[in-house]
């Protein structure tokens, strides 16, 4: 299914906003990335079909198979072949990477409120009425905070310093922007779908659409069975990833040195002048001169370089095509009416 605005501006698109009392029977849709995960699916779904049973309202689980090369994707085929399991599986063609592999779930989700979760079982299913508690308290967002992480020491350390970085540059503070156990509204997930980033990071980029965003905290076990998927480098490409995703502040770097050296620069050109007004002339002044000459054109480099820095940004933020805003609803004589067909033009996002 595609996701051009064409597609969202088609008037079936266009319905009236549901008041009806809580806990309001919208569809769920649970939505789980899947990468070499077989010793952990059985047990997965034997806790997970139990809790979404009991939540009383209708489901459905999208399992998104990022080219497992074990037995995950019959596995879960099995699962998605009984017709009271509600589940469907996207098998994509390689492994393209955790955050690819829920975009692409996103794509499939018929859902009002999607809930993703990491398929090791790090993530209790347990916790799902809770966020769907808080989505109904009116949050766009509900982001999972494991508190009490089960991951080892040097994975919690490098965590919190990203998830400082991630509030920094999303503007939305959030203790844990790791934990992939979260709940959003469909406008939120249609919006992140529509993006079609490639390096994208999720929560991320779902929390610069939201307007209610909250935390809870959840529980957090060790890996039930098989390997953590990220290694150092793959870790620093994500936070990588998410620097430049989300500000220009490596391009602005270049242009406040430049800066700094021209101040710098100054400073020192004119106490080379008031040394030559009350001393005189002196043996090695020549030298002291060009090296302010010198250092005047490494603050022009620089500068320059910044200057250039700062036009490939703007050109990085247009080509994104980030939504400039996101109209959530119309309110007129009729009443008040859901409409995905507005998002923002495709304008890159000058805030960001
Ligand atoms: N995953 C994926 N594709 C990848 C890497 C991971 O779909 O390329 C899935 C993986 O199967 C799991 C989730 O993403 O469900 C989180 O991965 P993992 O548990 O290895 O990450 P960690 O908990 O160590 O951060
Ligand atoms: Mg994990």
């Amino acid at each position: 299914m595609g996701f051009s605005s064409r597609a969202l501006s088609l008037p079936e698109k266009i319905y009236r906003l549901d008041d009806s009392p809580r806990p309001a029977p919208y569809l769920v849709s649970i939505v789980i990335a899947v990468y070499n995960e077989s010793a952990n699916l059985r047990e997965l779904w034997r806790r997970l079909w139990p809790v979404l049973e009991g939540c009383g309202r209708p489901y459905e689980v999208v399992f998104i198979d990022d080219g497992s090369a074990d037995d995950s994707l019959s596995m879960l085929r099995d699962i998605a072949q009984d017709p009271g399991n509600h589940a469907r599986v996207v098998e994509l063609a390689r492994n393209f990477g955790q955050h690819a592999a829920i975009m692409a779930g996103f794509r499939h989700v018929r859902g009002e409120v999607i809930v993703t979760l990491d398929a090791d079982l790090q993530n209790p299913p347990e916790e799902i009425p809770r966020l769907l508690a808080a989505i109904d308290e009116g949050n766009d967002v509900v982001g999972g905070w494991r508190e009490d992480r089960h991951d080892s020491r040097y994975r919690r350390y490098s965590s919190r310093l990203h998830n400082r970085v991630t509030s920094l540059v999303v503007g939305v503070p959030m203790h844990d922007y790791g934990c992939m156990l979260r709940a959003y509204r469909r406008h939120i997930v249609d919006t992140v779908a529509a993006c079609d980033e490639k390096a994208a990071f999720v929560p991320a980029l779902a929390n610069s659409f939201a307007k209610r965003v909250t935390e809870i905290k959840v529980a957090h076990d060790a890996r039930a069975g098989g390997s953590s998927k990220y290694n150092l480098l793959s870790l620093a490409r994500l936070s990588l990833n998410l620097i430049t995703g989300f500000s220009l502040i490596p391009i602005q770097v270049l242009s406040v040195t430049g800066i700094v050296v021209f101040i710098l620069d100054a400073g020192f050109a004119a106490f080379l002048l008031a040394h030559r007004m009350i001393y005189g002339p002196q043996e090695e002044g020549a030298m002291w001169v060009l090296f302010a000459v010198l250092f005047f054109f490494v603050g022009l480099v620089f500068l320059a370089l910044g200057l250039i820095g700062e036009f490939v940004g703007r050109i990085y933020l247009e080509v994104r095509k980030r939504p400039t805003y996101l109209v959530r609803a119309i309110h007129d004589d009729t009443g008040d009416h859901r409409d995905h067909s507005d998002i923002g033009g495709t304008r890159g996002d000058a805030s960001n």
